[in-house]
């Protein structure tokens, strides 16, 4: 009983000096949440890193579905070209945009892209098209047709490219080998250098191809391309080619 006494003063000492200490630290925690040390801490700033890592630049690419509203392209057999050339131009577009490109569409509609009073529809819907391209900066540009021939027989996927940039070449033959090799019922034909006559390639200076994608005066191509399941399968192998081009 004697020991417990002699204790009990030292409990008393030890139990006033926890709630001094817990006091103090709960009267710290006011402090520092009112911001009075603030100034002794660090500006969140100085964590901030001087210079911003530099974005890589999303590249940009202008597709182009070819003609359009009274322009129907080539026919065959009730087929008109302006519809397919919408319908891979759309499914390429989606494919794009999963790989994180940004894609400016030429036509979203079945519509003809020449300016009201044009003397030359056409001249004019192909000068929209250059000048769309253009305004985009620097993209890869991609028209996408159907040929046609009078002779039935002639079948094939081809892709022309501009002169006026030696990366189109390379754009061409990245879409041609791709197809080529994944897609080999699209009887894939050598790329070609366009010509002067090919007005929406020979006024570009960017990247620019345009690909005709089959013979719609073929039944075997045509049956193909009016295929969605086609179209959706060689919109991917297009869209793929295009991304590894635009990343290189
Ligand atoms: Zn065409």
């Amino acid at each position: 009983m004697e020991g417990k006494r002699e204790r009990e003063p030292v409990y008393i000492l030890k139990y006033l000096l926890f709630i001094i200490l817990f006091i103090f630290a709960y009267l710290c925690t006011l402090l520092l949440g009112a911001g009075l040390f603030s100034s002794a801490l660090p500006a969140m700033s100085a964590y901030t890193p001087a210079v911003t890592p530099t974005q890589t630049e999303r590249p940009i690419v202008v597709l182009d579905a070819g003609h359009g509203g009274i322009d129907s392209g080539c026919t065959s057999e009730g087929v008109e070209e302006k519809y397919l050339n919408l319908s891979l131009a759309r499914y390429v577009a989606e494919y794009l945009i999963l790989y994180d490109v940004d894609v400016i569409m030429t036509r979203t509609e079945d519509v003809s892209l020449h300016e009201a009073g044009a003397s030359s529809r056409k001249r004019s819907d192909v000068q929209t098209r250059v000048k769309i391209a253009r305004e985009a900066g620097n993209p890869l540009f991609v028209s996408i047709h159907m040929n046609s021939f009078p002779a039935e027989k002639f079948r094939g996927f081809q892709v022309f490219y501009s002169r006026n940039n030696p990366k189109s070449e390379a754009l061409a033959l990245q879409i041609e080998n791709l197809v080529d090799t994944k897609l080999p019922e699209a009887k894939c034909r050598n790329s070609k250098s366009a010509g002067s006559n090919v007005f929406v390639l020979d006024r570009l200076e960017c990247q620019a191809v345009l690909i005709e994608c089959g013979f719609l005066s073929n039944d075997q191509d045509r049956k193909l391309l009016t295929n969605g399941a086609y179209q959706r399968k060689l919109a991917f192998v297009i869209a793929r080619a295009i991304a590894i081009q635009a990343y290189s």
